[in-house]
Order: C-alpha cells, then structure tokens, then sequence
C-alpha cells in the first residue's frame, strides 16, 4: 500500500510506495514482455479494450490494464498496440486516434474520484521500465496538492490546426518542449470530442516526427530517442511533450530551478521548420532592434 506524506513547510507531497521496487527490471534481469499479443495471462484482467478477439485473448488493437506494481490505488496501463515496436510516431493516424479515445474513457471512469492524470514515458532515458509502448493513468486524491504547472500563455507558435494551437511557453523548462492546448478554453480532457481527439492524434503524431527530426540533425544528445508527456489533469487542460535530450542535474535538484539550454524562441522557429541559419539571423536581427 501507498502513503502520502506531506512536506512539513511546503505543500508538497511524495508518495512512498516501496512494492515499486519489485516491477520488472527492478532487478536487473530482462524479462519476458507482459504486454505483447499473446501474454495476455501474464497481465491482471483487462478493463477496456478495443479491436476483435474476446476478452483476455488476441486481437485487440489497443488494451488497458490494472498496473501489477502500482503507485496509488488506481494505476492503469494502457497498451498502444500489440506492436512492441511502434509507437505514436509511426501507428496509422486512426490507431493513435484509439489510444486517445482509451485515455478519454478511462479519464471520465474515473475523474469522480480525485484527480485523473495520463502519462507516457517513452525509452529508457524517460524511465519507461517496458519497452513496449504504453501509457499509465494513476488516480491522486482530491486533497493531495498538486506541484504541476497551470496552462502557460500562449506565445512562440509553432503550429496549429482546427481545433488545437502548439508553442514552446516562455516558461520552458526542457529543452525543446512542446504544449498542444485546445483552443475552446476551460474544458477537461475528458470533454474532448470524438472530431477534436482526431485533430490531437494528428497534431501530436506530426509534432513527435519533427521532435525526431530535430533529434536526427542537431545532435543534441548521444541517449536514444526518448521523451515524456503528460496530460494536465485539470480545467484548461494541455498536453504537454517533453524531448530527454539532457539529464538533470545537481543544481536543479538542489535548488528547484530548470536551466533550459535552448531558447524557446529558437526552439518554436526550429519546430515550425525554419533553417538554423535563418533562427541566427532573426536573433541577430532581435538584438539589434532592442
Ligand atoms: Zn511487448
């Protein structure tokens, strides 16, 4: 069982929850993937699941799962496909379209009960312990605070579509990360509808390809592709895509603050698929001006 300790001067909270340990690759062995077509017994029995075949069996597109190693009472997988190989990226934009449509079920079965928040941890460097792509969704009481971000103003645009605007915030705290807000302002995620979930499968899909690409050709780290993203449990809620492409280090440990190393200013223009050369000239051009 989990327990919530509160910090004595802050609002903070951490969640101490030590059967954490025991989850697959806490013990250093490669084990045998649970999440795969055809292990469907090695996982507890499903809760939601899309495509053919009958409960528990093959055939599913997409599945969702009780998490064997929980870090609250309710924490569930949620399979992106029976492909241990393919993820967001590279799925038919119709599947990734499933996988948000799981995540709207699953937000709305459960956002009576405290506070629904959906996450993806994708590589190794992202602290995914599966290789398998996945997303996790964990309840958090209603009366645990927590330490995460409001909707940033939106500024330094990088794209847009009919029902969703991208941009890096001035409040960056990553290098190069990325919010996809909706448009129509104070709705959850599990308003959304079934044509606004369309244009986020697609928004989302084309920000991560250029993410890689960015990746690709700056060279900006020598760790395997990995990022994060979450969705903003709350009203004016958001999607926010982070790229691993550094590690956090003792200062920001130490003192709470982010030392983001790429401007986000830069970073929206790079997005947006303007040439480096020409990003050094328009800062050029900004000091100039002032
Ligand atoms: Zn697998």
């Amino acid at each position: 069982m989990s327990k919530y300790i509160p910090d004595v001067s802050s609002h903070r909270w951490v969640i101490v929850s030590p059967h954490r340990i025991s989850r697959p690759g806490g013990d250093g062995k490669k084990p045998v993937c649970p999440l795969c077509m055809g292990h469907e017994k090695m996982t507890p029995p499903e809760v939601l699941r899309y495509g053919g075949g009958a409960a528990n069996k093959p055939g599913w597109q997409v599945r969702v799962i009780p998490n064997l190693y929980p870090i609250t009472d309710d924490h569930e997988v949620i399979v992106h496909s029976p492909d241990p190989d393919k993820d967001i990226e590279i799925l038919p934009l119709p599947h990734v379209k499933l996988i948000f449509t799981a995540y709207r079920q699953r937000y709305n079965f459960y956002k009576k009960k405290g506070q629904v928040i959906i996450f993806c941890n994708h590589g190794e460097y992202a602290g995914a312990s599966l290789s398998h792509p996945h997303s996790q969704l964990v309840v958090i009481p209603s009366q645990i605070n927590l330490d995460t971000l409001s909707q940033e103003p939106l500024n330094n645009m990088v794209d847009a579509n009919n029902f969703f605007n991208v941009y890096c915030p001035d409040f960056s705290q990553w290098p190069y990360e990325l919010w996809i807000v909706p448009k129509k302002p104070g709705t959850v995620f599990g308003d959304i509808t079934d044509e606004e979930m369309a244009d986020l499968a697609e928004i989302t899909q084309k920000m991560l390809n250029r993410m890689l690409h960015i990746y690709k050709e700056e060279h900006v780290t020598k760790m395997p592709f990995s990022y994060n993203y979450y969705i903003y449990p709350k009203e004016n809620w958001y999607f926010r895509l982070i790229p691993r492409f550094i590690h956090r280090a003792g200062f920001e440990l130490g003192t709470g603050l982010s030392v983001n190393i790429v401007d986000p200013i830069d970073a929206a223009m790079e997005y947006a698929g303007m040439e480096r050369k020409v990003v050094h000239v328009l800062k050029k051009l900004k000091k100039y001006n002032k």
